[in-house]
């Protein structure tokens, strides 16, 4: 086991885009696990849109990052020692404390996961957090009903690959996805079966909606926010429903973003937008694990990872990922 780890600390907080220089990695010396705890190698680090918000020191539903402290974030990795019951070493698990080599976990704060049925890097993607967030935001924030038509935004992303496939196995009428490029665009049609997609870098997206979805869409699925969403609510349809997962647009926004200009169709048209956070949804997680899981086995549901290597290019991860350069889920790998 060597004797040094190396984990990635903010220094600065950002303004607008991150730079390199908010970012540190450091090195500490491994910790020998304590009583109740396991120290973990990690092989899969996470990198997610949320991360952004927690480096503004601001109030919100997670903590910020504190200053010269390491980050953390999801990541799956091998058990090296193990000083907890019920968790041996060589056991996989999956736990919060990623953006670091090795991680002293807490064992009630670790799930044990089985490399068997899926790859582990999954338990990040399709499998985990956002697989969850597609599923719950989909069925049941949303209430999708066959037959719906439904729009969703970052469509080529981790969640938004899943909610359009989702909708087409549970029967939806027509899947509308937006991307930001023509290969993301093509891959939704060709690849997930989208009915149709549109790169919102080539044109106003209310037309490209429009001319996508001539008779309206009944579930937008909200991962943009900004003239995304303002596109949506004229596009929805009476009773229309938009699931509020996320809106990357203004994530470096450093003035606050103008609002929605059409809401006041919402009364007219009885729409329902609605917030939600997929932790208030683990409820739901043996039904998506066998759904989901199962989809996957037949072939019927795929998904995509974009791999980045090295603890070294943790940052270069987040920062690509925030600009678009993955295709599905975007996962840091380390060595064994
Ligand atoms: P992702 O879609 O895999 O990656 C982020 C994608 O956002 C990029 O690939 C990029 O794709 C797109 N993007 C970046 N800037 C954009 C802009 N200005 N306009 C439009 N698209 C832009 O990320 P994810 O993990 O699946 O997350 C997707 C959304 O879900 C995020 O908003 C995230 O915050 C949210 N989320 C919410 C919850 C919850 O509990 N509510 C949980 C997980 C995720 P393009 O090339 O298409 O631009």
């Amino acid at each position: 086991m060597p004797a040094t780890s190396r984990e990635w600390h903010l220094v600065a907080r950002p303004h607008g885009v991150p730079a390199l220089a908010d970012f540190a990695l450091r090195e500490i010396e491994v910790p020998e696990p304590g009583p109740g705890q396991i120290l973990v190698r990690n092989l899969y680090l996470s990198v997610d849109p949320y991360m952004r918000g927690r480096m503004n020191d601001v109030k919100s539903y997670v903590p910020p990052f504190q200053l010269d402290r390491p980050m953390d974030g999801g990541a799956v990795g091998r058990v090296v020692a193990s000083n907890a019951e019920g968790i041996a070493v060589g056991d996989h698990v999956l736990h919060g404390l990623g953006w670091r080599e090795y991680a002293l976990v807490g064992a009630a704060h670790a799930v044990k996961i089985d490399p068997a049925p899926a790859p582990l890097s999954t338990y990040l993607g399709v499998l985990g957090m956002p697989g969850l967030t597609a599923y719950a935001g989909l069925l049941r924030v949303a209430e999708f009903a066959e037959g719906d038509t439904v729009f969703v935004s970052g469509a080529a992303g981790a969640v938004g690959s899943q909610v359009g496939q989702i909708a087409k196995l549970k029967g939806a009428a027509r899947v509308i996805g937006s991307a930001g490029s023509d290969e993301k665009v093509k891959l939704l049609v060709e690849e997930y079966g989208f009915d149709a997609a549109f790169n919102y870098k080539s044109g106003p997206v209310a037309e490209q909606l429009g001319q996508a979805a001539p008779d309206g869409i009944d579930v937008y699925f909200d991962n943009v926010g900004g003239d995304h969403l303002e596109a949506a609510i004229s596009a929805l349809n009476l009773h229309g429903r938009a699931a509020l997962c996320g809106m990357i647009a203004q994530y470096n926004a450093t003035e606050p973003p103008p609002g929605p200009r059409n809401l006041a169709l919402a009364i007219g048209k009885r729409l329902t937008l609605r917030g939600f956070l997929v932790s208030d949804h683990h409820d739901l997680r043996p039904q998506f694990i066998e759904e989901v899981g199962g989809w996957i086995r037949e072939g019927r549901l795929r998904y995509y990872e974009t791999f980045v290597e090295g603890i070294e290019n943790n940052v270069d991860a987040f920062l690509g990922m925030l600009r678009g350069d993955n295709i599905g889920k975007m996962v840091v790998t380390l060595p064994e």
